[in-house]
């Protein structure tokens, strides 16, 4: 009898792998109909809880029902409104088994009405996750039936499958909408906006058309002033502002911070689009009403027209941004518009390309160490190396600058070659000093490595040339990177799986493009970017959509790290979900190797950013 229950938990966990939401209510119904034939039931149901309404909604039930009453009295029950036995469901933490009595007879008077079936004795076995109970499985016998402790065991077991897959599906839709939405504003987000751009280049459209760079000027101070709440709610007023002062037609997206883009709908011409940005420049400008004090902020519009079936998307977007660009250089509160003279200027863009390469060589870029740290005990798990680099002319840049440059310049293999091999010089060096060592390293990815045909083979040779072992070696790069070009990226994935390199998706959440895409791919870890950690005390949507990963993370047997954890709060929270690792200033900065000898010596960063508690 135990066999065939584990075979029986075994074949519903297997066909719930695959589940979405487009295919849940089928495939649940599949299941159902394999429980009702195991146990010998008359019917059955799987109902979803939705916490915000206080109801559960019937997601599949099996036998389907021949004539369902519209509305169906099972559809949607709010708990307030529901007989005894539904609304115990509400919070049941174990197996709850009804069988016919005096004392159920509401509950068997709904039934009755919603399947015309009397006397009846029913086994509901809750979904939990996250400490409340988030749905419902229930079987239903036509006069009584009892259960047997293995039976119920299994019961649990795959109410947890079935919790678990809910989760996921949760996570997956918070996925899909913030993947074209920005939070804050609920406008268009940069990958929404570029798709629109995309498609109003596309030939045959008439043109030119014409696109608004919008930055709000100085809107830092203002947030180190007021905070980040007010700021904001600014923002949101500077969104509302642009959408009643542009027609329906138009788009307006937000591409972070305190910059939007306006994508003039239709053909347009240099006069016309500088109207709408002078018009736009006043709207914003007007003082907004913010916790009883007017405030009021100016704004900066660079302008650039393209020619559709011509011009480049990522060029028109790049013409904005140099004309807005120049339109603060003015001192701000100005509308420029894109000319060629912009195009040759010597600028920090071409600073960077003419010195990259030479800093390759020279010795002039460095790497720093950031410890990944297991959340619990604070032992350094790993480190991730962070590039470094000391402009000549500019002083010290920011990796995502430089990185950047490199991308665009063809310089990305370059330097990710040096990066990795670095790396792996470094740590085989810690290695020497430190017998015993196990921590793993981290390297960033930029996505030109990830689809070039000779990445795996150079990967394998690096880590032959200093003696690391593959298991020590974790890829980070980007979804974006990943789904951008997704065949050629599978293929270097599959060669990093089958070499025993590890591969984490960086700054999980803030691309999500296809979850669809990423589920089928090998890769060993996520890490959710520090936009969701950093506020995680305070803003109850960033906790869901940690939540939310953590249990995608869960349903996919993937590590999980939280990366930008800055205080104890955030940290107390992240393993209170179940996040086991994780990154961020709490623990340690990123520092110098020479530092970081130092921190792989002592093993944990206790003793560095706490008050010593032993250990
Ligand atoms: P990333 O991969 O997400 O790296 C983590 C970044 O977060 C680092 O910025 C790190 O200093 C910062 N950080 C760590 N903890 C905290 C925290 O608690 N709070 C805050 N606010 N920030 C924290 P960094 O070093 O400026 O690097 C920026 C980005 O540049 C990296 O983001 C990565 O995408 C890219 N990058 C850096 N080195 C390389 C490289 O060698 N190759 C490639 N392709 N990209 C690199
Ligand atoms: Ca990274
Ligand atoms: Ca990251």
């Amino acid at each position: 009898m135990s066999a065939t229950l584990d075979e029986l938990v075994a074949t519903v966990a297997g066909q719930l792998m695959a589940v979405d939401s487009t295919t849940v209510a089928a495939e649940a119904g599949t299941v159902l109909r394999q429980l009702v034939g195991y146990f010998g039931m008359d019917l059955s149901f799987l109902r979803f809880h939705d916490q915000d309404r206080r109801a559960t909604i019937l997601v599949a039930e099996w036998p389907p029902r021949p004539d369902v009453p519209d509305p169906d009295p099972l559809g949607c029950i709010f708990f307030d409104s529901a007989d005894p036995t539904f609304a115990a469901s509400e919070h049941l933490a174990d197996v709850m088994v009804v069988r016919p009595g005096a004392d159920t007879a509401e509950y068997q008077e709904r039934v009755l009405q919603g399947s015309g079936i009397a006397h009846t004795s029913t086994a509901i076995v809750p979904l939990r996750s996250g400490g409340l109970t988030t749905g419902v499985l229930g079987f239903v016998k036509f006069g009584d039936r009892g259960w047997e402790p293995a039976e119920l065991r299994a019961l649990r077991t795959i109410a947890a499958l079935l919790a678990q897959l809910q989760a996921r599906l949760t996570a997956e839709d918070q996925l899909r909408h913030l993947a074209h939405h920005d939070e804050l504003t609920g406008l268009p987000n940069r990958r929404a906006l570029l798709a629109h751009l995309e498609n109003s280049l596309a030939p045959g459209w008439p043109g030119p058309r014409a696109v608004l760079f919008i930055d709000v000027d100085r809107l830092k101070a203002m947030n180190d002033f007021l905070g980040h709440q007010a700021g904001d709610q600014f923002i949101q007023a500077v969104a509302a502002r642009l959408q009643a002062n542009v027609r329906p037609q138009d788009f307006v997206a937000r591409l972070g911070g305190d910059e939007f883009v306006v994508v003039i709908d239709g053909p347009s011409s240099p006069g016309h689009a500088e109207s709408v940005a002078l018009r736009i420049q006043a709207a914003v400008a007007e003082p907004i009403e913010l916790g009883g004090q007017a405030l009021s902020r100016t704004v900066s519009v660079g302008l650039a027209l393209a020619r559709p079936g011509r011009d480049f998307v990522s060029e028109w977007l790049h013409d904005a941004d140099h004309a807005v660009l120049a339109a603060k250089a003015r001192g701000g509160n100005a509308v420029v518009s894109f000319t060629e003279e912009m195009r040759t200027r010597t600028d920090a863009h071409n600073l960077v390309e003419m010195h990259l390469q030479a800093a390759i060589r020279d010795g002039s870029l460095t790497l720093d160490y950031q410890p990944v740290v297991e959340l619990t005990s604070r032992r350094v798990v790993a480190v991730e190396a962070l590039a470094r680099w000391i402009h000549p002319v500019l002083g010290p840049l920011q990796p995502d600058v430089f990185v950047g440059v490199a991308e665009a310049t063809n310089l990305a293999g370059e330097l990710g070659r040096w990066v990795l091999d670095e790396a792996c010089r470094q740590l085989a060096q810690w290695d020497a000093t430190n017998p015993g060592l196990d921590v793993r390293v981290h390297v960033n990815v930029s996505p030109a490595q990830l689809i070039a045909i000779d990445f795996v083979d150079g990967v394998a040779a690096t880590l032959a040339a200093h003696g690391v072992a593959a298991r020590r070696l974790v890829l980070e790069m980007t979804e974006q990177a990943v789904v951008r070009d997704h065949d050629a990226a599978l293929t270097t994935l599959r060669g990093l799986r089958k070499l025993g390199v590890g591969v984490a998706i960086d700054d999980f959440g803030t691309g999500y493009s296809s979850m669809e895409q990423l589920k089928g791919l090998p890769v060993s870890i996520l890490k959710i970017d520090r936009a969701f950690v950093r506020d995680l005390g305070t803003n109850p949507q960033d906790l869901a959509i940690v939540q939310a990963v953590t249990a995608l993370a869960a349903a996919f047997g993937l590590e999980l790290i939280a990366e930008g954890v800055e205080d104890e709060a955030a940290a107390a929270i992240l393993a209170d979900l179940g996040c086991t690792q994780a990154q961020g200033f709490l623990f340690s900065p990123p520092v110098s190797a020479a530092t970081m000898r130092g921190l792989l010596e002592a093993g944990d960063v206790q003793l560095r950013c706490l008050p010593a508690r032993g250990k």
